[in-house]
């Protein structure tokens, strides 16, 4: 059928081969540090419960994250187990994803020892046992991916990382990486919506599909450029979804989520309102016209 209508569907998405089901939509953490320096943790689990009462099941969060507030590297970890400290009910209902190899000013370090303190590091802040998905954030061209994945495998031999990941990594990165691993990397995390559609092209999505790695897209609104306006798809998908009662933000989750990859965006608002709505994308539709449509505007030509 010539323009019959893509329905993006609620059923949990695997995480790759992991024998892990998540919803369809993440919530994220780079955002989680308060500028000013005041943290509250009841904000933080206001934030946690909005994303859980969604649906959501994913909740993906970095060492890193933090760095540039007054809180520092690592606060956004340190918050969340803070939270997690309090309400010890809420780990029962959650994915707990992380990431590391950044530190400021290095810039990327996947050694085996400096990767073996930051996730022990990462587990001290969470207040875990262990992590359900750890990432790493950014590929060290300085490391060899044998000794990487030396250092993955030794988290999981230790049950620290119950599966593995990759963010911002290359197709080719990828299968170096997997070359020397035991088991299969289950994700990798491009960045990926209307305003960052390399991955369409660059064969990140078609590896994701052909070796059943789960998709986390990072930035799904641009960072909020794609709802404020400020791009050049953000009149496209408001028209979008207001043809189904909702927002640009609900339109470029779903135009994300309407690709077969069956990406997993990852909402950044720390809005409890508006994480709540993350579930309007699942009201919107897409025709092949509208869904081309729409990286039309972002690329500022036709398909050719
Ligand atoms: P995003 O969803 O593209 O942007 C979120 C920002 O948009 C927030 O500041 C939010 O403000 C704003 N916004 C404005 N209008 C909004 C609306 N109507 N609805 C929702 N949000 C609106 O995501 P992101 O925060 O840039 O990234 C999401 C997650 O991706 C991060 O938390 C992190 O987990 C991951 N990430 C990973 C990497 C990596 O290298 N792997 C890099 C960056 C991010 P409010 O908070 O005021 O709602």
């Amino acid at each position: 059928m010539q323009n019959s209508t893509i329905r993006v569907e609620t059923n949990p998405v695997p995480l790759g081969k992991s024998g892990l089901s998540v919803f369809p939509i993440a919530w994220g953490m780079w955002r989680l540090a308060s500028p000013d320096g005041v943290d509250d943790i009841g904000a933080v689990i206001a934030r946690i419960e909005a994303a859980l009462e969604a649906g959501i099941t994913l909740f993906d969060t970095a060492d890193i994250y933090g760095a540039g507030e007054p809180i520092g590297f690592g606060g956004a970890e340190a918050l969340f187990g803070k939270a997690l400290a309090q309400r010890p009910d809420l780990r029962a209902r959650m994915i707990v994803a992380t990431k590391g190899g950044i530190w400021l000013g290095a810039p990327y370090n996947s050694t085996r020892d400096y990767l073996a303190g930051a996730i022990d590091a990462s587990l001290a802040r969470l207040g875990l046992p262990y992590v359900d998905l750890y990432q790493i954030h950014r590929r060290d061209f300085l490391t060899h991916p044998r000794e990487a994945a030396e250092a993955l495998s030794a988290m999981v031999d230790a049950g620290k990382v119950r599966h593995v990941g990759v963010s911002n990594y290359s197709p080719a990165e990828v299968e170096a990486l997997q070359a020397f691993l035991p088991f299969p990397l289950v994700s990798t995390q491009p960045e990926f919506s209307p305003a960052a559609w390399e991955p369409l092209y660059d064969g990140t999505l078609d590896q994701a599909m052909a070796r059943d790695l789960a998709v986390l897209a990072w930035s799904p609104l641009g960072g909020g450029r794609l709802v404020t306006g400020a791009h050049p798809a953000a009149a496209v998908l408001a028209a979008q979804g207001a043809r189904f009662g909702v927002d640009a933000a609900a339109a470029a989750l779903s135009w994300i989520m309407a690709h077969p990859a069956r990406i997993i965006p990852i909402v950044g608002s720390q809005t409890p309102e508006r994480i709540l709505l993350a579930g309007d994308a699942f009201k919107v539709e897409w025709t092949r016209n509208d869904w081309y449509a729409v990286l039309e505007a972002s690329r500022g030509e036709r398909m050719p």
